[in-house]
């Protein structure tokens, strides 16, 4: 017996399998087939690309179709474009020789009127991306009514993009599935719980390792004040050359402001932000894509989903607020075997949370100095250098142009040529660099000892996987303005640094209500703020301002909730 046939197959699909070149089934397909063909039982496959788990899902799947049905029975969901069209080829060629049985690949960047007619045909498998498919779902234009089966393939994949809530949302709306099988090369906390959500005793079959880091990201952090941020990132990008990232931030507004701000002085960076059009999106990524476009700075809301190959960097512009969101981040680099750099700026009293990254990624944190004016130059200069020795000169004639050139450098030392390539490149470089500020933090006695104090804290404290607002460099302070006195947040936040001669970089949430409002201030600027502010007069009004701790209201005790025990305001 065909030891495919022995696994339970039918004679079509053993047929296919044979001509396809497959003697004997992987281990994979050994394990799950035989699982998989009783179609009620819940599955947890924990195996990577190339171990043959395509044809482990396809060929059950393929064979418990009722082909007399014309509609949705089977839904497979993966994370990218290229996954669901191989999945589909997949199926294609598995189903060669079974009439009436036709699966759709439905993904987005392309036609959604196309693909809505294509399903009307009368198809019962479908191979889908996650935002199209709730795009699908949400405009009423798929049946999903009677799907049995659903297959998440690549869950972890789809995760790291940040696909939770849509997986979430697809499993709520195929509630009458009799099984969910589910393929992961890795099974970190978000997969486990998917596994406990949705599955019923799922059988978990195991190739290889579980929860392998990936040890091909660098993880890097940076230490520097909050308002040295900005000047942070440029030097980072300046000190990498041939960097080729994704910047993360966490509010639209400054992933928009820090690209207008990049992009006046010279950076190839462009952002994505929900504002932006889909044909405006499509475009800007395209551009990424083909290379024309070094840096995209984005939220992770505007980031979902995307997939791009060979990303050097993934930088964060400042930590997230949920830590599990920083795995998300960093996987964007160090795909399909490459190597990348996951960078992350953050404040001195944010190490702690650096720690906790540690620990949940499972793997070592390389604390670095931010490089110095000087090397920032040494590093451009030699980068320039090794494109110039690199420089492909077989197509053009120079030939013709050579002899007028060595004429003319006849009495110039190579040295001093060199000089003056280096002159043209980099008199900008080196002007902007001249004497520029060492960014490194260095704490003196009273803040290490907090930091301290916060790391220990952090260890013993249960603080779930959020992060408290209270430690993240800034001072909360109150101040007795607030919207009654004509205030909007944009005067509001002019009045206060006009009156503080203060930039805007200090500033963290600003929290306005109608009789107060609450600033949040770099720790090391707050004094100068309040001196500044607090006892001037306004409209002739006395202003208090003061750090919110110290007696005054907090924005709990104004109507706000805390969420549960994890010390993240909700509002
Ligand atoms: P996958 O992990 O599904 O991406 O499969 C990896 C490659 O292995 C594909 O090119 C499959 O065609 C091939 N393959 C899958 N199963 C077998 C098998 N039993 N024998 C030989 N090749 C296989």
């Amino acid at each position: 017996m065909n030891a495919f046939e022995a696994l339970g197959l039918n004679e079509q699909l053993v047929q296919a399998v044979t001509e396809l070149g497959f003697e004997t089934p992987t281990p994979i397909q050994e394990k799950a087939i035989p699982i998989l063909l009783s179609g009620t039982m819940d599955f947890v496959g924990l195996a990577q690309t190339g171990t043959g788990k395509t044809a482990a899902f396809g060929l059950p799947l393929l064979q418990l179709i009722d082909t007399t049905q014309k509609h949705p029975q089977a839904l497979i969901v993966c994370p990218t474009r290229e996954l669901c069209l191989q999945i589909c080829n997949d199926l294609m060629t598995f189903k060669k020789h079974v009439k009436g049985l036709y699966a759709e690949p439905v993904y987005g960047g392309a036609s959604i009127m196309m693909q809505i007619k294509a399903l009307k045909k009368g198809v019962q498998i479908v191979v889908a991306t996650p935002g199209r498919l709730i795009d699908m779902i949400e405009r009423k234009a798929i049946d999903l009514e009677k799907v049995k089966y659903v297959v998440l393939d690549e869950a972890d994949e789809m995760l790291n993009m940040g696909f939770r809530d849509d997986i979430d949302f697809v499993l709520k709306n195929t509630i009458k599935r009799e099984s969910i099988w589910l393929f992961s090369a890795t099974m970190p906390a978000e997969v486990r719980a998917i596994s406990k959500n949705f599955m019923t005793n799922p059988r978990e079959v195991t190739m290889g390792k579980k929860n392998t880091a990936n040890v091909n990201i660098d993880h890097q952090y940076f230490v520097a004040a909050a308002h040295h941020r900005y000047e942070t990132l440029k030097r980072l990008i300046d000190f990498n050359p041939g960097m080729y990232g994704i910047i993360f931030t966490r509010t639209k507004a400054d992933a928009q402001d820090i690209a207008e701000k990049l992009v006046r002085e010279d950076y190839n960076i462009e952002a994505l932000h929900g504002d932006l059009t889909q044909q405006q999106r499509d475009k800007v990524m395209q551009r990424f894509r083909q290379k024309n476009l070094q840096l995209l700075i984005a939220t992770d809301v505007a980031a979902r989903g995307i997939d791009v190959d060979g990303i050097t960097h993934v930088i964060n512009f400042e930590l997230p607020d949920d830590i599990e969101v920083y795995t998300h981040r960093s996987g964007r680099t160090a795909r399909a075997g490459k190597s990348g750099i996951c960078i992350s700026i953050c404040h001195s009293r944010e190490t702690y949370k650096i720690k906790q990254i540690e620990k949940m990624v499972n793997a070592p944190f390389h604390k670095m100095d931010i490089p110095q004016g000087k090397d920032v130059c040494r590093k451009q200069f030699f980068h320039f250098m090794d494109k110039l020795m690199q420089a492909d000169t077989s197509h053009g004639d120079y030939e013709t142009y050579l002899p007028d050139l060595v004429e003319k450098f006849a009495a110039v030392s190579k040295e001093e040529v060199l000089q003056r390539v280096a002159a043209l490149e980099f008199s900008h470089f080196l002007k902007y660099y001249d004497n520029a500020e060492d960014l490194n933090t260095r704490l003196d006695s009273r803040d290490r000892r907090g930091a301290q104090d916060r790391d220990f804290a952090g260890g013993r404290r249960d603080r779930g996987n959020t992060f408290s607002n209270q430690d993240n460099g800034f001072t909360r302070l109150f101040i007795n303005l607030g919207t009654k006195d004509g205030f909007y947040k944009a005067s509001f936040l002019q009045f206060i640094l006009d009156e503080s001669n203060l930039k805007k970089e200090v500033l963290g949430k600003i929290d306005m209500r109608e009789m107060n409002s609450w600033v949040e201030v770099d720790r090391d600027f707050a004094g100068k703020m309040i001196k500044s502010i607090d006892g001037k007069k306004f409209n002739n009004r006395l202003v208090r301002m003061n750090e919110a701790d110290g007696g005054f209201k907090r924005p709990s005790d104004e109507g706000r909730k805390r969420s549960g025990n994890t010390g993240k305001w909700r509002k």
